[in-house]
Order: C-alpha cells, then structure tokens, then sequence
C-alpha cells in the first residue's frame, strides 16, 4: 500500500498562508496614498515629501 498523501487538506492551507504577488507594498502615512512597490519606490511619488518610514503602513 503507497501511501501518497496523508493528509490532502494541510497542503491546501499551506498554499493559503502564501501571500499574493509577494510584492511588498506600502501606503505613505503622510498623505495616506498608495499603493508604493517598496522595492521601487522608497519615497511617497504623491506628496513627494515623505520617505517610507516605520509609521508607514505596509503590506
Ligand atoms: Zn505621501
Ligand atoms: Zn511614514
């Protein structure tokens, strides 16, 4: 007897916990605009004032 797999549910909650695109975004806590890609944009294109900081909301 093969045993393939033994439990078909815990892959499919493991497949849940991933996140979505995997880009991380974040919102300026100065003007509260965004979605910013982190990556590409480390200072808020709205306001053009405010540099991501720890206030910052992020996702
Ligand atoms: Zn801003
Ligand atoms: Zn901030």
């Amino acid at each position: 007897m093969d045993i393939v797999c033994d439990n078909p549910l815990r892959k499919t909650k493991d497949s849940l916990g991933e996140k979505k695109g995997g880009k991380p975004i974040w919102y300026c806590c100065q003007c509260g605009l965004g979605p910013m890609i982190i990556n590409t944009t480390p200072s808020c294109i709205f306001c053009n004032q405010h540099t991501r900081c720890g206030g910052c909301d992020t996702a």
